[in-house]
């Protein structure tokens, strides 16, 4: 199963460091739901887990990017 790159550059994936869900190292990263995990570990559990959605990339932003207003 290939591994599919996870686009999580929104603000809000980044917090304090916590120690991963996937694996025994801190991260500042967090998922969708709040999980503290590193973009590579989820990257790579959802390569195993072919058809399950635990973690996803943002929404792409349509070409309205609002960030510079
Ligand atoms: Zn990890």
């Amino acid at each position: 199963m290939p591994v599919r790159l996870l686009d999580w550059r929104d603000g809000r994936h980044f917090a304090w460091p916590a120690r991963c869900v996937l694996c025994p190292k801190t991260t500042p990263l967090r998922s969708h739901a709040g999980e503290p995990v590193h973009k590579t570990c989820a990257e790579s559990w959802n390569a195993a887990h072919p058809g399950e959605t635990r973690f996803v990339s943002d929404p792409p932003k349509a070409g309205r990017n609002t960030d510079h207003a």
